[in-house]
C-alpha cells in the first residue's frame, strides 16, 4: 500500500461493504470466518462489524447443527 504510517490497516466490513454474503445453507461462504480447526475467528482478524459478527456466528453454528461445518477438526 501507499500508507506510509505503520498504523495497522483499517480493515472494513466485507458484508457491510456487499462484497460478501453468507449463508448457513453455504457452507463455502462461511469458510472464511472460521479457522482451519473450524473455530470462529474472531472480529479482529475478519474485520467484521459486530452486528456481522454475531450474524456469522449464528449462521456458522446452524451450518454445524446440520452437518454443513465441523464444530471441531
Ligand atoms: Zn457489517
Amino acid at each position: 500500500m501507499a500508507e506510509f504510517n505503520n498504523r495497522r490497516k483499517k480493515k472494513i466490513c466485507m458484508m457491510c461493504a456487499g462484497k460478501a454474503k453468507i449463508d448457513y445453507k453455504e457452507p463455502e461462504t462461511l469458510k472464511r470466518y472460521v479457522n482451519e480447526k473450524g473455530k470462529i475467528v474472531p472480529r479482529r482478524v475478519t474485520g467484521n462489524c459486530s452486528f456481522h459478527q454475531r450474524y456469522t456466528a449464528t449462521q456458522v453454528k446452524r451450518a454445524r447443527a446440520i452437518a454443513l461445518m465441523p464444530y471441531t477438526k
